[in-house]
């Protein structure tokens, strides 16, 4: 990875553009502060993430089970939470150009830690202290007003037809994890989990972001993939620590080295917390939170016990001991791990030639296209017919992509450039003399005569391989 390359975010940047990854939301009105769009190699990415996730998560896991719950809930859920009374940042507003920042980013910009968790009073006290160094962003003066805690629900008039301002309003859920803590009774209930056990969930969030920076890093509209997993209190520490190796390894079973990643312990806990690290990934603007993971203790259990008037306590059918189960919890947003792995993956390098490419080194299976079909040139029918029938083959099996646009050169860059590992090309000795067939058919009569080359993202390196056998020769390669 190029790490001391300072344009490596714009080139990422403008490759999503390019490429069809991600796209600025509504971008015809001018555009949409703070939300993106995935395009159609940027859905494909996200997708495979999700599916790796899940796979870790779920599937591979005895003891965790998955939930999908609505992005609308009660809104007494999140007085219960707390998010109500403190899920805010802290606001700073330029009294010169009224440009809005969090008043922490500003001192973390001149050095000084701060944190979103601090009080009004705290975080006031800390700016004050700073004011002559702290530079607006927009401006350039030193001019901010007092710093105001903001909260980052964003509410809506679900079920409110006659605006009446005292129903107390509905909130588009701040973070997932809460469907799953209400959820917690009904899978008990209905499945076959026993304490310890989890439960996953992949979904949309939102918040009331005040600067979203760094593209897809920070968005007010996001999605999560979130794990809470219930313990006994006494066993809370050791599973958490199980939890944190795991989630670990997870980034390096999909390939991440190892020297991009670190462990961040938070050292201002929320009340209730346990213990709570982050995995920082190195992207092109630093060591960064990627995942959060928490001990978060009795609270969340508790909390929505008290206020939903239910008892969410746990009897244990074997000691017939009762107890409020303790909650670890593993949190990543996928724009987020979208943005880690295309930094991960981003390479440019000088071909034999001379000239540069840019590749993105996915593993195989995050790879947004599989395999790329081509015609050697587009105007020889015999050869796009024969090329759209290797491709009709395959794609019932993997997501490939037909293109006979411009020459092989191109579209190799292209398929580099959305991480393609295998592009196969049809030419001359596919449908011509060497035929391999057994009955010697003419070329197109029999669908699987002849041979193919095929080139491999990383080596560059073509070899060539009969079209009977290339079904095979992928299961083995992907
Ligand atoms: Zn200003």
């Amino acid at each position: 990875m190029a790490e001391k390359d300072s344009q490596l975010m714009e080139k990422i940047v403008a490759l999503c553009k390019r490429r069809g990854f991600v796209f600025p939301s509504s971008e015809i009105y001018g555009g949409f502060a703070a939300v993106y769009d995935l395009g159609p190699y940027g859905v494909e990415l996200a997708n495979a993430l999700k599916r790796e996730w899940w796979k870790y998560m779920v599937q591979m896991r005895e003891d965790i089970v998955g939930l999908d719950s609505a992005i609308f809930m009660h809104p007494k859920i999140w007085e219960a939470s707390g998010h109500v009374g403190g899920f805010s940042d802290p606001l700073a507003e330029c009294k010169a150009c009224h440009t809005r920042v969090r008043a922490d980013h500003l001192l973390e910009e001149i050095g000084v830690v701060a944190d979103e968790k601090m009080s009004e009073t705290e975080i006031n006290a800390l700016f004050d202290e700073h004011r002559q160094n702290i530079v607006c962003p927009k401006c350039g003066k030193k001019d901010f007003g007092t710093v105001k805690k903001f909260n980052l629900l964003v509410q809506s008039n679900l079920g409110n037809f006659t605006g009446d301002t005292s129903v107390e309003p509905v909130y588009l859920r701040g973070e997932t994890c809460q469907g799953i803590y209400v959820n917690y009774k009904n899978v008990l209930d209905s499945t076959r989990v026993r304490v310890p056990f989890g439960i996953a969930q992949v979904g949309k969030a939102f918040r009331n972001e005040i600067t979203a920076r760094q593209f897809i890093f920070r968005t007010r509209e996001f999605e999560q993939m979130e794990m809470q997993y219930f313990t006994h209190p006494d066993n809370e520490m050791t599973e958490y620590e199980k939890l944190r190796a795991y989630r670990w390894q997870f980034y390096l079973d999909l390939g991440m080295k190892e020297e991009n990643l670190r462990w961040h312990k938070h050292e201002n806990l929320v009340f209730y917390a346990k213990e709570a690290y982050d995995i920082e990934y190195q992207f092109p603007f630093g060591f960064k939170e990627l995942e959060g993971i928490h001990a978060r203790g009795d609270y969340d259990l508790t909390q929505h016990s008290k206020f939903s008037g239910v008892a969410l306590e746990y009897l244990d059918p074997q000691t017939n001991e009762k107890y409020v189960p303790h909650i670890i919890e593993s949190s990543v947003g996928v724009g987020r791990m979208l943005l880690a792995f295309l930094t991960e993956a981003y390479v440019e390098e000088a071909m034999e030639n001379g000239e540069m490419r840019t590749v993105l080194k996915l593993p195989k299976k995050l790879a947004p296209v599989k395999i790329a079909v081509f015609p050697l040139m587009k105007n020889k029918p015999e050869l796009v017919a024969k090329a759209q029938e290797v491709f009709q083959a395959l794609k019932s099996e993997w997501l490939c992509e037909f293109d006979d646009n411009g020459n092989v050169g191109k579209r190799y860059r292209r398929q580099d450039e959305i991480g393609t590992p295998y592009c196969v090309t049809v030419d001359f000795d596919t449908i011509g003399a060497g035929d391999p067939s057994p009955d010697g058919a003419e070329a197109g009569d029999a669908p699987l005569t002849g041979t193919v080359t095929v080139r491999d993202r990383d080596t560059m390196q073509q070899e060539r391989v009969p079209i009977v056998e290339l079904k095979q020769y992928f299961q083995e390669k992907l």
